[in-house]
């Protein structure tokens, strides 16, 4: 697997390499420096950087850039050149349970995308105002996957069924109340916050109201489901572990982490999960 992910093809994809002789170089992602001390081998498949220390192969590059563990590392390389990773079965490992997580992990991801077009539309042209007069930027209004749920109640259930999956697949997703009376959307009328888990996949969704109904909450978020855990994940962290800064801020709301300055990690839903 490691030779359909290149690592001069990987690092490319995080930093900027200039060919040197045999060597590809660029500006170190683990340490802060402003000449390139950074050096990336094809033919060894290795990186070394010597301004740090720093060196490895493909894996322990994705496993320093990403923050995530040596398996993660290995299923993240495969995910992206579309390698199928045998299946463990006798390891108590629920396959089924994994199979779910994956359906409500692409019911998401199609979800977020409806969304985030739909703030880009004429339908969404409120509340992109909102976001506007809330002091964000285009490029933090996209970074951060902002999207909005429309004013049709069912709206997205009739775009994600036009897909194929079925009704329990939805129910199972926090997305949709569907009963004897029909399909409803979770979220209508709401600027849309993804959250996203470490590995930028997106597990659920926060919304905050348009209209000014009443009886209606502010904030709205996604039900707990087989992939999202309120208490396991921090909002932006995807977006926090890239920073080379020696520090956390922790803020309450969505609006509080999204408005924090920030230069240092500036990228697209492209980058996440609209790939
Ligand atoms: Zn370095």
């Amino acid at each position: 697997m490691r030779s359909s992910n290149d690592i001069v093809d990987i690092v490319s994809t995080y930093v900027q390499l200039k060919r040197r002789g045999a060597n590809y170089v660029g500006l170190c992602p683990f340490h802060n420096e402003k000449t390139g001390s950074f050096s990336v081998n094809r033919n060894m498949q290795i990186f070394k950087c010597f301004g740090c220390g720093v060196s490895g192969n493909v894996f322990g590059f994705i496993e320093r850039t990403e923050n995530i563990s040596f398996p993660e590392a290995v299923q993240f390389l495969a995910d992206r050149a579309g390698i199928k990773l045998p299946e463990k079965t006798n390891d108590g490992y629920d396959n089924s349970k994994r199979n779910l997580k994956e359906r409500i992990a692409t019911i998401n991801k199609e979800a977020a995308t409806y969304y985030y077009r739909m703030l880009r539309s004429n339908e969404g042209r409120n509340a992109m105002q909102y976001l506007k007069n809330r002091g964000l930027s285009d490029e933090t209004i996209n970074s951060f996957g902002l999207g909005f749920a429309g004013r049709y109640s069912d709206g997205l259930y009739k775009y994600i069924k036009s897909k194929g999956y079925s009704d329990e697949e939805l129910v199972s997703s926090g997305l949709f109340t569907i009963n004897e009376k029909g399909a409803y959307d979770k979220f209508w009328d709401r600027v849309i916050f993804p959250i996203m888990d470490p590995r930028g996949r997106v597990i659920a969704f926060g919304g905050r109201i348009m209209s000014k109904a009443e009886n209606a909450p502010k904030y709205l978020n996604s039900p707990e489901t087989e992939l999202f855990n309120k208490s396991e994940n921090l909002y932006g962290l995807h977006l926090a572990k890239k920073t080379k800064e020696k520090f956390f801020l922790l803020a309450e709301g969505y609006m509080d982490v999204i408005r924090r300055p920030r230069k240092s990690f500036s990228c697209s839903p492209k980058d996440i999960w609209m790939s």
